[in-house]
């Protein structure tokens, strides 16, 4: 069994993992553009606060996520995850009420801590409808994770840094450039969208800019959140996003972007500061917000493991497994990922 990986992105190196522990031979080809895994946040935030909800699918993906990436820690001896709690100024009353309501269920448990005076008065002049802490909180270091997984696949032999051509791949006998391979699975994210075989589906290519920003006036001990994320990086430095462009394919960083952030940061904090850096990337984001799994229905040779959006670095890891298990073992994907909901566009 050999499997050829197209992208070195979060997608193409969870899967890689998963087969190398499997003791099933692989190839990557990654050509360096990078542009999501790279400049995301990292941020792996257990609730969504429009609505209070708890993430999709959270009880079973954050614990595999989190187990994975303490793995990686230790195989690169090096620290990926930083566990931070954020902290959500709500926005509304109707905010603070789900708060207060959802705090003691069951459900919510594990995932929000109850608000205490201190939270509920917390001394910001910007704290308006009272705050709350969220557990399991933190972020992976995401242009790190990158870096360290590349040197390692390439060390051992597994990675070739170069761009696929898709006038050399066979589709049928599932070959490429005279090699054949079970399977070759496209992990390519955000330039899904050029791919001759799954380019039909529904992505949107969504860009975001990100800003590094330095205050020494800043509370380094926990991530503020409403309107945008500024979450602590070490050094009294803080990475603040993002924007969300739809339907933009390019990396340029702008002053509207820019300007955006810098006025969504008023609304966690008045403190002085001055921006390190800015940086652009584009997310691959599925209308239903769902991955995109599942082998191509003429060329069963081809598959797919894309779509991973906003929430890329939670559910990357089991969703990933996932794809291994159902290629490898024939194991029907769950109905939610599966590309097949689209048979007929
Ligand atoms: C600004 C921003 C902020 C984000 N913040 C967060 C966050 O806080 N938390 C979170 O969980 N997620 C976040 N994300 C989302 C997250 O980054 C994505 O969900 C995830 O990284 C997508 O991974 P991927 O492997 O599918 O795609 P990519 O990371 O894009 O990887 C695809 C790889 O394939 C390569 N490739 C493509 N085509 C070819 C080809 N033909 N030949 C060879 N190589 C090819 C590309 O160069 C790239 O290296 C953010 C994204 C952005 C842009």
């Amino acid at each position: 069994m050999k499997l050829l990986i197209v992208g070195g992105g979060l997608a193409g190196t969870s899967l890689a993992h998963h087969l190398l522990k499997r003791g099933v031979d692989f190839e990557i080809i990654d050509n360096g553009n990078n542009v999501s895994s790279t400049v995301a946040g990292g941020i792996l935030n257990p609730l969504v606060f429009r609505r209070m909800t708890l993430s999709w699918r959270l009880d079973e993906l954050l614990p595999f996520a989190y187990n994975y990436y303490h793995e990686l820690e230790a195989l690169f001896g090096c620290e990926l995850l930083k566990f931070v709690p954020i902290r959500r100024l709500f926005a509304s009353e109707q905010e603070r009420g789900y708060w207060e309501k959802k705090q003691s269920q069951e459900a919510f448990q594990a995932y929000m801590h109850i608000q205490t005076e201190f939270d509920k008065n917390f001394p910001s002049s910007l704290n308006t409808f009272g705050t709350g802490v969220v557990k399991q909180s933190g972020f992976v270091e995401a242009a790190k994770y990158i870096e360290y997984n590349l040197n390692y696949f390439e060390q051992l032999g597994k990675l070739k840094r170069e761009s696929v051509d898709f006038s050399q791949m066979d589709p049928e006998t599932g070959s490429y450039k005279g090699k054949t391979y079970d399977y070759i699975v496209f992990c390519e994210g955000k330039d899904m969208c050029y791919n001759p075989w799954f380019g039909y589906l529904p992505m949107q290519q969504t860009k975001g800019e990100v800003l590094t920003i330095q205050s020494s006036e800043i509370d380094e001990s926990e991530s503020l959140n409403r309107k945008c994320f500024m979450m602590p990086i070490g050094n009294q430095q803080f990475r603040v996003g993002s924007t969300y462009d739809w339907d933009q394919d390019n990396v340029e960083i702008t002053e509207k972007g820019r300007d955006t952030i810098v006025e969504n940061l008023k609304s966690v904090t008045d403190a002085p500061f001055t921006i390190v850096n800015q940086i652009a990337g584009v997310r691959p984001t599925v209308k239903d917000r769902r991955p995109f799994l599942g082998k191509h229905a003429t060329y069963p040779k081809l598959a797919i493991g894309n779509g991973l959006g906003t929430k890329g670095y939670m559910i990357a890891p089991l969703i990933m497994f996932e794809l291994m298990e159902y290629l490898l073992d024939g194991k029907e994907l769950d109905k939610e990922v599966d590309i097949r909901r689209f048979d007929k566009l």
